[in-house]
């Protein structure tokens, strides 16, 4: 699939807001590869479609989990808001034909980050925490170190919602600490 073609499925999956923040997630992604490398066509593209299932109808979603052998059972208790990242890839395998591993791992792990993220992975994870829309105090921090250490700005932004998920004591997808142990280990 080609960028126009993707731009224009994610207008018509999305809100207006949401599609201005997917224009923004794609340009801070293509700022990082500016400044880490990685693979700029299928980084841009996996931003793109990162929350292309953003605004399924959450019965939709968790009806995937239950069916897609692919989706553990287990993810179903972490709270709806994950459910976009890990379904979006398996809707976009299906319905957008993309099969591009780079690109779906990106989109799976966006929300949560994983354990070993790739190049590619850490750059759509932090260009959707640090777009110039999201305002928040912790965003503007992690921005900062956006441009001098990957992997620490990884670890800050994973910290920052592990401590806001913990403060409104909501469940904590364990890929989430799997991915914070994993940048502090390193
Ligand atoms: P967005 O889709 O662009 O809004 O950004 P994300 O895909 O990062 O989703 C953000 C939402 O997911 C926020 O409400 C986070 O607090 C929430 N979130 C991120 N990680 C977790 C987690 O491990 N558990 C739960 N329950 N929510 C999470
Ligand atoms: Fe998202
Ligand atoms: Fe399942
Ligand atoms: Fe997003």
């Amino acid at each position: 699939m080609n960028e126009v073609t993707a731009f224009e499925t994610v207008q018509k999956a999305l809100k207006p807001i949401r599609y201005e923040h997917t224009v923004r997630v794609t340009e801070e992604a293509t700022r990082l590869v500016g400044i880490y490398g990685g693979n700029l066509e299928k980084i841009r593209l996996a931003a793109i479609l990162h929350d292309y299932a953003k605004h399924r109808p959450i019965i939709e979603m968790r009806r995937k989990v239950q069916t897609c052998d692919k989706l553990p059972n287990a993810m179903l208790d972490y709270g709806d808001e994950i459910l976009h990242s890990f379904v979006g890839a398996v809707f976009i395998e299906e319905e957008l034909f993309i099969t591009d591993e780079t690109i779906l791992s990106c989109i799976r792990s966006h929300t949560t980050g994983k354990v070993s993220m790739s190049l590619e992975e850490k750059i759509v994870f932090l260009a959707d925490y640090i777009e110039p829309g999201r305002t928040f105090r912790q965003a503007e921090e992690v921005r900062k170190i956006s441009d001098e250490n990957l992997d620490l700005a990884c670890l800050t932004a994973l910290g920052n919602t592990i401590q806001y998920l913990s403060n409104k004591q909501l469940p904590i997808y364990p890929d989430t600490f799997a991915a914070y142990n994993d940048f502090v280990l390193r």
